[in-house]
């Protein structure tokens, strides 16, 4: 009670502060836009203010190595002021609101804050809490129940894999807009098993119907997926999570099936912060409603998304927030100091690289209408040694000194400023 009367006395007291630009996020999107736009000199950081609650950032596609027993959760968290530029403005509460006609944002505090141009990078929501019973064996450390998707949950499937000693082992998914991060850690736990000659009957339950939505890596991981003896169930979406049984339902008859388990992987649904419908800014799924190759706001010209949080209909990876990054801030700057009209540049680039064993991976990339768009074709038609070095070594590297510093250009390697 105590605290509600400070909110609402400093909601009225507290004046409105400003910045030019306003990024909601400092996750993988928000700290690539922020180091990209300083780094070119478009504007001081005091004139950028991001907003993240959270202290630490997290590299979460380290998460994956975290489950598969290759890196420790540490390595893949640095604290926010260490990533974010010099000087850019950070507040620490979370956004409940926006008001895009007036350009203002007000914070769980009460605090409003203006902008004259503002970056939704607010990701996803992973929503445990719709899988009945789910969270209850999540945060159970005697329940063979985990889940790379949060490091905890990632930490504990680690545990799992080493002290499993047979049975029958369950691999959830839901509709997923990247189905390369769920395989890899069915992958993983197969080959770290197989090493210890554990006795195992591997179950992938997926709810959209096909392994993978682009029908060539699709194939590849079918035949892997068959080679080792994965049984692969389509159409099926995990409802509940009880003491070593589950219940999934048909996603198109709705029948239920129950199973029990010895080892259960959960990948949870996900979903866009509730803020974003409740400020008008939502296509009908609540993401926010961009157009697909400028990457602006449908409606309010000085709106701006990218990464997990956008209506962008492709694959929501960090590798296509790389490829996002320049052309949100070529057009956000061709509109607003140029007074020119966007470009529609971005054509849904994204990649997923997924770990087939602890040595190869298959290094997924395509665009728009399932079109493949490889960097390297060559090594592209299989599982290869060269990308597991480049997703194993080389990316946290180039995440880690070289995008915090905004020198990072994705597939287009280190990146020089040429102008807009
Ligand atoms: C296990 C796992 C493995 C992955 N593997 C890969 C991979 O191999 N390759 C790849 O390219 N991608 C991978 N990804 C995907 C990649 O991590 C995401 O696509 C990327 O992080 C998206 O960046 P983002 O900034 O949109 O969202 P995030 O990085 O999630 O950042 C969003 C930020 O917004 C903040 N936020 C949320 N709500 C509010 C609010 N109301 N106010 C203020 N701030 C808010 C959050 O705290 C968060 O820090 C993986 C993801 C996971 C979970």
């Amino acid at each position: 009670m105590r605290n509600l009367n400070h909110v609402s006395l400093y909601a009225f007291t507290a004046r409105a502060i400003h910045s030019q630009v306003a990024i909601i996020g400092g996750g993988t999107a928000g700290l690539n836009v922020s180091a990209q736009l300083v780094r070119d000199g478009h504007y001081i950081p005091q004139q950028i203010r991001v907003f993240e609650p959270y202290k630490m950032h997290a590299y979460q596609t380290g998460w994956t190595l975290v489950g598969g027993g290759m890196c420790k959760a540490d390595q893949t968290m640095k604290p926010m002021e260490k990533v974010l530029p010099k000087n850019v403005c950070l507040s620490d509460c979370p956004v409940v609101k926006i008001d895009p006609e007036q350009n203002t944002i007000v914070t769980m505090d009460g605090q409003k804050y203006t902008y004259d141009q503002l970056i939704v990078a607010s990701g996803v929501q992973r929503d445990y809490a719709s899988i009945k019973g789910a969270l209850e064996q999540l945060n159970n450390p005697e329940a063979p129940v985990g889940s790379i998707y949060y490091y905890r949950y990632a930490q504990k499937i680690d545990k799992m894999i080493r002290e499993f000693e047979g049975g029958k082992l369950i691999f959830s998914e839901p509709p997923t807009k990247c189905e390369g991060i769920p395989s890899n850690i069915v992958f993983l736990t197969h080959e770290r098993l197989s090493a210890r000659n554990v006795k195992c009957d591997f179950h992938v339950y997926k709810a959209n119907d096909s392994i993978f939505g682009i029908p060539k890596y699709s194939e590849i991981l079918g035949e892997l997926a068959h080679e080792k003896g994965l049984h692969c169930h389509l159409k099926k979406r995990l409802i509940e999570v009880q003491d070593h049984k589950v219940i999934f339902e048909d996603v198109e008859t709705k029948q239920q099936y129950t199973s029990d388990y010895d080892f259960l992987h959960i990948v949870p649904p996900q979903k866009p912060a509730a803020f974003i419908a409740e400020s008008g800014l939502g296509d009908s799924d609540g993401y926010v409603n961009v157009h697909p190759n400028t990457l602006q706001h449908v409606r309010y010209a000085n709106v701006w998304a990218l990464g997990d949080c956008s209506s962008l209909p492709t694959s929501k990876t960090a590798a296509a927030v790389m490829a996002q990054t320049p052309i949100l801030i070529k057009n956000l700057i061709r509109t607003w100091k140029m007074k020119l009209p966007p470009l529609p540049e971005y054509e849904g680039y994204t990649s997923c690289p997924v770990y087939t064993s602890n040595k190869k991976v298959l290094l997924a990339e395509f665009k728009y209408n399932k079109q493949l768009d490889e960097t390297f074709p060559v090594f592209q038609s299989s599982d290869s040694k060269l990308m597991y070095l480049m997703k194993k070594h080389f990316f946290p590297f180039a995440y880690w000194q070289l995008m915090v510093r905004g020198l990072w250009g994705g597939r287009d390697g280190i990146r020089l400023f040429k102008g807009v």
